[in-house]
């Protein structure tokens, strides 16, 4: 629903630079605040569910976390139908999978955090759908943003941005008018990789500050036919690195197709092979045998493929002294995690959230001048915090981690050992940690008497 008629003037038109998940839920949260929205994306994007090179992580396991499926289905009533279209999975996180976990198996019992099991590709196929049903989002693909366009005449305000068409040269012309290129906030969400320095610096910005911790962690993934007769107790399988001497782990999954998607990782530069046996090898060697044992007589389904862009990285837009009005950042281009904990989508959701509120403030969110915009960007590091302090904690139990680790760190790191171990015995710290993991409940709530106790030892 577009705006109310009273902030007309300057919500007319926002652009979203980037396709990608956090791309299109900032789109979609932009549809309800601003009469049109252009979304620009440099792949040419497949009509189906296909993996393309704009978003290469598409090959490898994307798991999505019971706050982010909440978001979704909030935002998109429409989304679980269309994963049911192409047979995604439903399950109980805590009652469908089986995960090895610091020496043991979990515990496991219904708890209603529920999501659905797709590959990245469907969950991006199903989200540009439903944002593409809104009648004010204009879909652009094959076309590169190279900057951002400022007005020298309103103290260096974003007015829009310069657009290349994908492949084409630097001298090459537009083809993008300058109506569909002028906007009156533009939001980057290009991920990891973005040009956010320069397009900066170009304006006179200074680089942000960034916190880097990299864990060395590499990705190997191939996909396999679930065979006829498979029958199990559990859903999704996941095998837990266990440091400090084994930092290897797994997950099988299964998605769309009968198929099931099998991720092996290794931290440390402990990279998994993409030869089909060492693939094997590296499966057997994890803390359980029980991947490669469901896997080992399989049919695979096409090549092992590789990925090693893992490491954890923050743009402290919240710190620069300056900031232009009319831009904000977000998604992976702010905040880029160790994928290995599966944050990613269900963190560029709740950033999709912190966009909506701020733009239905009536003091910051009307303005979009310079400290409204800052001020977004002070609310989204605030809400960054939880998901990068999950992420770098355990990426710091590993020696080759490089990056600087909180104070304290080693005693979070016995604690939560003592909750992983109540995991072996008591559901009700399983349901407890995963509530944590999936930005249900504070980290706070792990400092439980019951979870202090190790848990209470139950039957079965
Ligand atoms: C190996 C791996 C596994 C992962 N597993 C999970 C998981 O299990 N669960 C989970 O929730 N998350 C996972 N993630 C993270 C998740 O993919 C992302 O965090 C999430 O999708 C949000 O990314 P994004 O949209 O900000 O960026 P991206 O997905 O990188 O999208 C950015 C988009 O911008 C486009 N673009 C870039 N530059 C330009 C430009 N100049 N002009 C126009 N377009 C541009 C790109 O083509 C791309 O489409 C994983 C990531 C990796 C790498």
């Amino acid at each position: 629903m577009p705006h109310s008629s009273n902030t007309k003037a300057r919500r007319a038109h926002a652009i979203v630079i980037g396709g990608g998940i956090a791309g299109l839920l900032h789109a979609h949260v932009l549809s309800r605040h601003f009469d049109r929205v252009t979304l620009i994306e440099r792949d040419q994007v497949p009509e189906g569910p296909t993996a393309r090179a704009g978003a290469p992580q598409g090959h490898h396991i994307h798991v999505l976390l019971t706050h982010g499926y909440r978001a979704l289905t909030r935002f998109f009533p429409e989304f679980d139908e269309l994963l049911d279209r192409h047979g995604a999975p439903r399950f109980d996180w805590t009652r469908d999978t089986a995960w090895f976990l610091a020496g043991g198996w979990i515990k496991r019992g219904a708890s209603g955090m529920v999501s659905r099991l797709a590959s990245r590709p469907l969950f991006e196929w199903a989200i540009r759908e439903a944002v593409g049903a809104r009648g004010n989002v204009r879909m652009i693909s094959g076309h590169a943003v190279t900057g951002l366009r400022a007005d020298p005449g309103d103290n260096g305000r974003v007015r829009g941005v310069e657009t290349r068409p994908h492949g084409a040269g630097p001298h090459d012309p537009e083809t993008l008018d300058e109506a569909t290129r002028t906007a009156d906030l533009v939001v980057d969400a290009s991920g990891r990789g973005s040009k956010v320095e320069d397009w900066l610096a170009a304006l006179g910005y200074p680089c942000a500050p960034t916190i880097d911790v990299d864990a060395h962690l590499g990705y190997a993934t191939r996909l396999f036919k679930i065979p006829e007769d498979h029958d199990a107790d559990w859903t999704v399988l996941y095998i837990t690195a266990s440091p400090p001497g084994l930092p290897r782990a797994g997950a099988l999954s299964p998605i769309e197709g009968g198929r099931w998607i099998v991720t092996l990782v290794g931290y440390n530069r402990d990279y998994p092979s993409t030869d089909e046996d060492e693939f094997l090898e590296f499966a057997r060697s994890l803390a359980a045998p029980d991947i490669y044992e469901t896997i080992k007589h399989a049919e695979p389904l096409g090549p092992v493929r590789g990925y090693r862009r893992t490491a954890n990285r923050v743009r402290k837009f919240e710190s620069m002294p300056r900031w232009p009005a009319g831009f904000v950042c977000s998604g992976d281009a702010v905040c880029a995690l160790n994928p290995v904990y599966g944050q990613g989508m269900t963190n560029a959701a709740r950033a999709a959230e912190v966009l909506d509120a701020f733009l239905s403030d009536k003091k910051r969110g009307r303005a979009l001048d310079a400290r409204a915009c800052a001020a977004f960007q002070r609310r989204l590091a605030k809400s960054n915090q939880i998901a990068f302090m999950l992420a770098t904690a355990d990426d710091f139990r590993w020696p080759e981690t490089e990056g600087t680790p909180p104070r304290g760190l080693k005693l979070v790191h016995r604690y939560m050992d003592r909750v992983f171990k109540g995991t072996h015995r008591d559901a009700d710290v399983t349901r407890r940690l995963i509530a944590v993991v999936h930005f249900l409940l504070p980290p706070t709530s792990l400092l439980h008497p019951r979870v202090l106790r190790g848990g209470r030892r139950e039957r079965g």
